[in-house]
């Protein structure tokens, strides 16, 4: 990774809300409880990258219509935060020891239009469960 960007974690107590556990806001990845776990953390530095390549703020406004069009199609709020395609770039490559900058910063692109294969049950305990925010 380049090292101007090297995530800047920021641990709080009270940000994220609760009911996330991190949550990116170009340059700094903020998180609450034990700590950012090794997955955790690529799947921020993913996040970051997607909005250093998007100039910040169309990041923010792409992921919010991506989420609005995914909360109409599942009217579910998980499933539809999970099916916006940065997260779901970023799920892909938290398990990739080292993704190519390319790779995390437009991986999101080779995610449009597809769909996951969630259980069609997205209850509120899947709601429920601490989530990554951007
Ligand atoms: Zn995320």
């Amino acid at each position: 990774m380049l090292d101007f960007m090297r995530p800047l974690t920021i641990h709080t107590r009270h940000f994220p809300p609760r009911g996330f556990y991190a949550i990116t806001l170009f340059p700094f990845i903020f998180y609450r409880g034990r700590g950012l776990s090794v997955s955790a953390l690529r799947h921020e530095t993913v996040h970051l990258w997607q909005q250093a390549a998007l100039l910040v703020l169309p990041f923010y406004v792409l992921y919010l219509v991506f989420w609005i069009v995914g909360l109409l199609r599942y009217r579910n709020g998980h499933r539809a935060y999970r099916e916006i395609p940065f997260e779901r770039s970023a799920y892909a490559l938290e398990s990739s020891p080292r993704p190519s900058a390319v790779r995390q910063a437009f991986g999101w692109i080779t995610e449009l239009g597809r769909s996951q294969s969630l259980p069609k049950d997205c209850s509120e305990e899947s709601v429920s469960k601490p989530t990554n925010l951007p």
